[in-house]
């Protein structure tokens, strides 16, 4: 029996793409993956990644790296002694509850991931907010995709990214900016260089290098690093000044273009030409393609995002397609593309410190109140919460008394790492869930705790397209390791019984379907209203997007909205789409005669982040770090 091979769905726990994965087991043990025909993110294709992912799964591998029990240690200096879960959390909960008693709660923080699955951040959000009673709560995804979600609500009026995959394959023109989907995104360049073949698609790159994405583009934009805005605000000037605009949409659904365009009439290419370095008639062409093809789409990652002016990047872009009317139809519009498999998981339910579930705002009373009421609770906290470099540095000032990283390495992959080093030894408590044992933070553990990984986990993630991906179990988790999901609502309930009795009945969960029931309930009438979606609509009907809201999910494969804005009415009090007036600014620093090199950071497509998990295969390249 034990030798018949099965086959789980699942997704893939790197990157933003959120391929469909089936994973073959044998007994306990995965064998094998192999990509899902049916999922429509990758139609059974996947990367090196992707395909090795059973790799990360062998004997050897859980023998030698991962974390199998609970373990505590007495000083930083002894070495940590295996523990019962028991042991485990009962002290966890005595040191947070002591914590909050005698510093209040704005001396714990929980710093969680976006490779948690959603389950599992709603979870630890509703432990932060509800039981510590603190903000304190960010995600590694405020490194990445934050200045995403201020551009879209900002420019669009919700944190939703507009378009689909299909539109890769409907697209006249493509502009790819602050992105490699070439190593960072490997299923979905295909799936744009396959429909660049079939149609001609115009690829348009900037980058400063001539990256893989760059060698197969039709137009390369050699942007110097951090000037991006600047390009876009030339685009955006030769547009006015060439009539490429689309002046009916511009008078019909936005609002500030006189603003916008006024900045771009102002900022000459030959000043364009000279602060990015892209020739002034790449710029010329670049905003022709743009403006005149049927439809044009533009991809973005990191690149603009991880800026001193991030927000204003994406909102610039976004402008050039409000105005040239490219969003709201087939193959157009801005398209962010989320670097972890569940940054957008973490932005739905909210487990960042600017944000609440169901895309509610901490700092708007309204929502507070809605939350509190549907929590069952008092009031949520109204202090303003940490952010990711922000927690570290109160760690370093010595406000933070207790922390709990769940599923991420700060101590690897923060920038500024020998402060953030010095911050985590100078938090008296820290809490390091992981399903990675050798990981740089654990190094710094009070307290480390098994968590269950790709393949041994239930719940979902949604990628870049808003599609909800259902992961089943295929295997059970090792040792003593556990869902993450449900370490939180453990140590949540026995938390609050040290300080708030009256919450420990709200973190009993059957099971991770349960967790995601109740989330999706604070979603429904909101713009990612989801009410139509549970664990078996997604078993029954496969990954959907969102929004869905109950009673419009039928039989079929493509339920869910595919498109937004196409009634190019917007999320904005008004219904608007908004032109964002930008400070036209380069890089926070530049080059000069005394540091005469600029550097920028690069996506290696066969390692995900601090290789923890990628750096276990053998046959993948290695960081050249690592060689
Ligand atoms: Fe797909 Fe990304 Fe996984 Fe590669 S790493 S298989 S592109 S989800």
């Amino acid at each position: 029996m034990n030798d018949l091979l099965r086959e789980t769905k699942s997704a893939c726990p790197y990157c933003g793409t959120g391929c469909g994965v089936i994973v073959q087991a044998r007994g306990d043990r995965i064998v094998g993956v192999r990509g899902d025909p049916a999922h429509p993110a990758n139609f059974g294709k996947l990367c090196p990644k992707g395909q090795t992912l059973h790799l990360t799964a062998t004997d050897d591998v859980i023998a030698r790296a991962r974390l199998l029990y609970p373990h505590l240690r007495t000083t930083r200096e002894t070495q940590p002694r295996r523990v019962t879960w028991e042991e485990a959390l009962d002290h966890a909960a005595d040191r947070f509850a002591r914590v909050l008693q005698q510093r209040g709660p704005e001396a714990v923080a929980f710093y969680v991931s976006g490779q948690l699955l959603t389950e599992d951040y709603y979870v630890f959000n509703k432990l932060a907010r509800v039981v510590a009673g603190t903000n304190n709560i960010d995600s590694n995804s405020r490194l990445c995709m934050s200045s995403a979600v201020v551009g879209y609500k900002r420019a669009l009026g919700a944190d939703a990214p507009p378009c689909s995959y299909e539109d890769l394959e409907l697209a006249d023109c493509v502009l790819v900016a602050g992105a490699n989907p070439a190593v960072a995104h490997p299923v979905l360049f295909g799936r744009l260089l396959e429909a660049k073949r079939k149609r001609g698609t115009r690829l348009i790159v900037a980058d400063p290098r001539r990256t893989e994405s760059a060698a197969a583009a039709d137009l390369h934009l050699p942007v110097r690093p951090g000037t991006d805005l600047w390009l876009f605000t030339a685009m955006l000037g030769v547009m006015v000044r060439d009539g490429l605009t689309d002046a009916a949409f511009i008078a019909g659904h936005t609002e500030g273009f006189e603003a916008a365009a006024a900045v771009a009439r102002s900022f000459s290419l030959v000043d364009a030409q000279r602060l990015t370095g892209v020739p002034a008639d790449d710029i010329e062409r670049a905003a022709r393609w743009f403006a005149r093809a049927p439809a044009t789409l533009s991809l973005y990652c990191q690149g603009l995002n991880q800026s001193s002016h991030g927000t204003d990047n994406n909102t610039a872009l976004i402008s050039l397609h409000l105005a040239t009317g490219q969003i709201g139809h087939a193959g157009a519009g801005p398209f962010s593309l989320t670097g972890q498999p569940n940054a957008m998981g973490g932005r739905e339910t909210g487990t960042m410190a600017t944000l609440l579930p169901g895309h509610r705002d901490p700092e708007n009373e309204s929502d507070r109140t809605d939350l509190a009421r549907r929590w069952d609770v008092d009031a949520l906290p109204t202090h303003r919460g940490l952010t990711a470099v922000e927690m570290f540095d109160a760690c370093a000032r010595g406000e933070v008394d207790a922390l709990w990283i769940v599923c991420t390495n700060p101590a690897q992959s923060l920038p500024d790492l020998a402060r953030v080093h010095e911050a985590l030894r100078r938090v008296p408590f820290v809490v390091v869930q992981d399903a990675f044992a050798h990981t740089e933070t654990a190094a710094f553990a009070d307290l480390l705790l098994p968590a269950a990984t790709f393949g041994e986990r239930e719940g979902t993630s949604t990628n870049s397209e808003r599609r909800i991906t259902l992961s089943r179990a295929a295997v059970s988790a090792p040792g003593a390791a556990r869902a993450d999901w449900s370490i939180g609502a453990d140590f949540a309930r026995r938390l609050a019984a040290r300080v708030n009795p009256q919450h420990a009945a709200a973190f009993v969960f059957a099971d991770a379907s349960a967790v995601f029931d109740e989330y999706r309930e604070l979603t429904v009438g909101r713009d990612l209203d989801i009410g139509g979606i549970d664990h078996v609509l997604l078993e029954r009907a496969g990954p959907q997007q969102w929004p869905l809201p109950r009673g419009t999910a039928g039989a079929g494969k493509t339920l869910g909205s595919a498109r937004l804005y196409t009634d190019a009415r917007f999320a904005t009090p008004t219904g608007r789409a908004r032109f964002v007036p930008v400070d036209l600014r380069g890089p926070a620093e530049s080059v000069d005669v005394a540091f005469p090199l600029a550097l920028t950071t690069v996506r290696l497509r066969d390692q995900w982040h601090g290789a923890s998990r990628s750096g276990e295969v053998a046959t993948l390249e290695m960081p050249p770090a690592a060689i």
